[in-house]
């Protein structure tokens, strides 16, 4: 398997706090890896880390052979490349759904209105809303201006996906209908890191689970085995609390 995003001896801190560990891994292109542990593990900051949102104190990232950019038109590019859906959406709120997948395309990607537009629609469609194309996002359900948040990422052709509890903020009946659309992006091979509780994806979309806990990646295993057979007493510990 190729590597696309290989994560080498990375540590960062906040202040005192050693919030990444030597983290080390790598993620193959097509490969699905569920990111889980307990609140304050650091997965938040390894995604963000990826993304660039976040600095790093040592160790290096990189996405398909290249560092991680600085700044300007590369980071950009970069932030294009490595698509991230947050728990709270983060949609541009004076925008449409339209515009809200259009607009990276036009700036980042330099596509036409008229390209940008026929792609929007396209993925809205894919994703199941392209009927609210002319809505303001306040206008939609949580789970519609989720998959509206994974419609504008995928809008930039990304070489991999980050999903951050993408599934966290939205209401039980409104789970599955993001959910699904994961499901499907991971079938049609997308790469996808995907932090995230929810069993039921793991085993059906992952290669693999990541387990953290206090910034340290502490086990690795197929989702069959972690979830029926955990090596550590902390991913013990912790799945005995959420499942
Ligand atoms: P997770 O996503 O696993 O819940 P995070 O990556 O969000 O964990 O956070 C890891 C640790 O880093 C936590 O203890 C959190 O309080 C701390 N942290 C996160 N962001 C910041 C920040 N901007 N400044 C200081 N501490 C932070
Ligand atoms: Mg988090």
């Amino acid at each position: 398997m190729e590597p696309l995003v290989v994560v080498d001896h990375v540590n960062k801190h906040y202040g005192e706090l050693h919030v990444l560990k030597d983290i080390t891994t790598t993620i193959h292109r097509g490969e699905v890896v569920v990111v889980i542990g307990p609140s304050g593990s650091g997965k938040s900051t390894l995604c963000r880390a990826i993304n660039r949102l976040e600095t790093i104190d040592s160790g290096t990232i990189t996405i398909d052979g290249k560092p991680l950019p600085a700044e300007g038109a590369e980071l950009a590019r970069l932030r294009a490349d490595v698509g991230m859906v947050f728990q709270s959406f983060n949609l541009f709120s004076h925008k449409t759904i339209l515009q809200n997948v259009t607009l990276g395309q036009t700036n980042v990607r330099k596509r036409s209105k008229a390209d940008a537009d026929k792609r929007a629609m396209e993925i809205l469609d894919r994703v199941g809303v392209a009927n609210q194309a002319n809505k303001m996002p306040s206008q939609l359900s949580g789970g519609q201006q989720q998959r509206v948040a994974i419609a504008r990422a995928l809008a930039m052709d990304p070489k991999v996906m980050l999903f951050d509890e993408p599934t966290s903020a939205l209401d039980p009946e409104m789970i599955t209908e993001v959910l699904d659309v994961m499901v499907g992006l991971a079938k049609d091979g997308m790469t996808m890191v995907v932090v995230t509780h929810e069993m039921g994806f793991a085993r059906k979309a992952a290669q693999r689970v990541l387990f953290m806990a206090d910034g340290s990646i502490v086990e690795e295993a197929t989702p069959e085995k972690f979830f029926t057979d955990p090596q550590s007493t902390r991913a013990k510990d912790f799945l005995s609390k959420v499942l």
